[in-house]
Parts: C-alpha cells; sequence; structure tokens
C-alpha cells in the first residue's frame, strides 16, 4: 500500500522536487503550499509552518486524505540575509519561526501517529551552511544547524519505536532561493565546488527518497550532504 507522505513547502523548488520523487516512487503524497495553487497532481493542504493550528490541520487532512502520515519532510524554509550589525532582531527571530521552530511544529505533530504506527522517517532539509558558516546568514546558519541537534536528539528519542529522523544537507541548488544571488556571488560559490556544478532540486531529492525508503531502514541520526563537495562531508 501506497505510504502516506507530507512535504512541507512542496509547492515549488526543492520541496516540489522531493514531492514528486516520492510520488513517482509510489508513495501517496500531500504538499503543504502557503500561497498561490498547489501543484498539478499533488494533493495540496494549506499551511504557514509558523503557525501551530495550520500545521495540525494539514496533517489532519493528510491523514484523512491518505491515512496516517509515514513519512514527513520538513523542507519549508526562507533565507533574510543581512549582516549582524544590520541585523534587526525580528530578522533573526523570523528566519528562526520559520526554519528551526517550523521543523518541530511539523515533526512534533508527525511522531503522534508515527509513535502510534511504531515506524516512521522524518527528514528534515537543513544547509551546508549549517557547518561552513555563511557571512550575512548569522539567523539562517542558527536555524539549519540548529535542525541538527534537534533532529539528533529526536533520532534518539525515538529510536526505539522504529522511527528515524535524519537531515539531508543539501549545497547550492537551482532554486529562486538561490536566483537572488547576484552572478559574481554565484561564479564564487561553483568555483568552491568540486563537481563543478550547482545541484539541480532533484539531486536533492533523490537522497531524500533514499532515506526515506527501505534501504535507510538502519540510519538515524544522520547528516547527509548533498553538496557537490562544497563541504567535504561536513
Ligand atoms: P524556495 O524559496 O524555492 O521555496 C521555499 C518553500 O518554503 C516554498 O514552498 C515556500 O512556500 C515554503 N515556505 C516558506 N516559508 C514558509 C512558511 N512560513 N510556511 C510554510 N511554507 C513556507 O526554496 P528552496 O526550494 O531553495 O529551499 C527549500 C529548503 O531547502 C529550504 O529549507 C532551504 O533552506 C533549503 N536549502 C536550499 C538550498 C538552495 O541552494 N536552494 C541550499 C540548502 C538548503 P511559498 O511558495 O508559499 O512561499
Amino acid at each position: 500500500m501506497a505510504r502516506s507522505v507530507l512535504v512541507t513547502g512542496g509547492n515549488r523548488g526543492i520541496g516540489l522536487s522531493i514531492a514528486r520523487e516520492l510520488a513517482a516512487a509510489g508513495d501517496a503524497v500531500a504538499v503543504t503550499y502557503r500561497t498561490g495553487e498547489p501543484p498539478e497532481g499533488l494533493f495540496g493542504v494549506k499551511c504557514d509552518v509558523t503557525s501551530v493550528d495550520d500545521v495540525d490541520t494539514a496533517f489532519s487532512k493528510a491523514e484523512a486524505e491518505h491515512g496516517p502520515v509515514e513519512v514527513v519532510v520538513a523542507n519549508a524554509g526562507i533565507t533574510k540575509d543581512t549582516l549582524l550589525p544590520l541585523m534587526k532582531e525580528e530578522t533573526f527571530t523570523d528566519v528562526i519561526d520559520v526554519n528551526l521552530t517550523g521543523a518541530y511544529r511539523v515533526a512534533r505533530r508527525a511522531s503522534r501517529g508515527m509513535l502510534r504506527m511504531r515506524r516512521g522517517r522524518i527528514i528534515l532539509i537543513s544547509s551546508v551552511v549549517a557547518m561552513l558558516g555563511s557571512a550575512g546568514q548569522t539567523n539562517y546558519a542558527a536555524s539549519k544547524a540548529g535542525m541538527i541537534g534537534f533532529a539528533r536528539s529526536l533520532a534518539r528519542e525515538l529510536g526505539s519505536r522504529g522511527i528515524t529522523v535524519n537531515v539531508v544537507a543539501p549545497g547550492f541548488v537551482d532554486t529562486e532561493m538561490t536566483g537572488v544571488l547576484e552572478p559574481e556571488q554565484q561564479a564564487m560559490i561553483l568555483k568552491n565546488i568540486p563537481l563543478g556544478r550547482i545541484a539541480a532540486p532533484a539531486d536533492v531529492a533523490r537522497a531524500v527518497r533514499f532515506l526515506a525508503g527501505e534501504d535507510a531502514a538502519y540510519i538515524t541520526g544522520a547528516v547527509l550532504p548533498v553538496d557537490g563537495g562544497l563541504g567535504m562531508g561536513h
């Protein structure tokens, strides 16, 4: 039977690619979207991950359509880049609220059904920036590094119940998020990527499919870099 999957921020970019990859592998996929329309052919549930009620409703709708959520991908994320002396408090806390606290809200709600089923896969989308740091991204790097400590603690809590918790750390991926960077910034990043190209969203999606699948049954608490070597395994 198809597994019930929920991908946050699954209406575009990396999240959409993950949703399509898992749907193609036979899963019943629900995606959350905040703005616009849900993508063609996928079950869309409206949700802002900064709202605990939205997250709860999104899970309830996905469960009503596809059954208890067995695989969750916390992918929704934002950047609000600026150097620290210019960074207002809400520029810091907004990014933490979406990226880190949002992942907490999603994983917490997901764990309810997974604990009952005694199985599940929780996958969090972090970033190479969590390990490398990045000037102008103290808020983003803190949120993404926080996800790793969160995931590893949760992996310890849920391991005995057959639930794995893993992190995917993409490098530089071709989406709207990176499209805003200046060509010079892009060229500079490219120089530091051993594989010599930026990632396509599908590169990340395939790693997520692996962690969500049977072949990754004995992997938990891991951080899987998908960065063309940019972070050299960190
Ligand atoms: P995009 O900017 O293309 O898409 C972001 C997604 O997150 C959208 O679906 C957006 O929904 C959703 N989202 C943003 N804020 C919220 C919110 N408050 N509640 C619910 N959904 C929200 O980003 P990418 O696809 O590039 O990034 C996806 C993830 O991958 C992010 O966590 C990002 O940090 C991470 N990542 C990206 C990298 C890259 O190079 N692109 C590198 C490393 C990590 P909406 O359309 O409604 O705004």
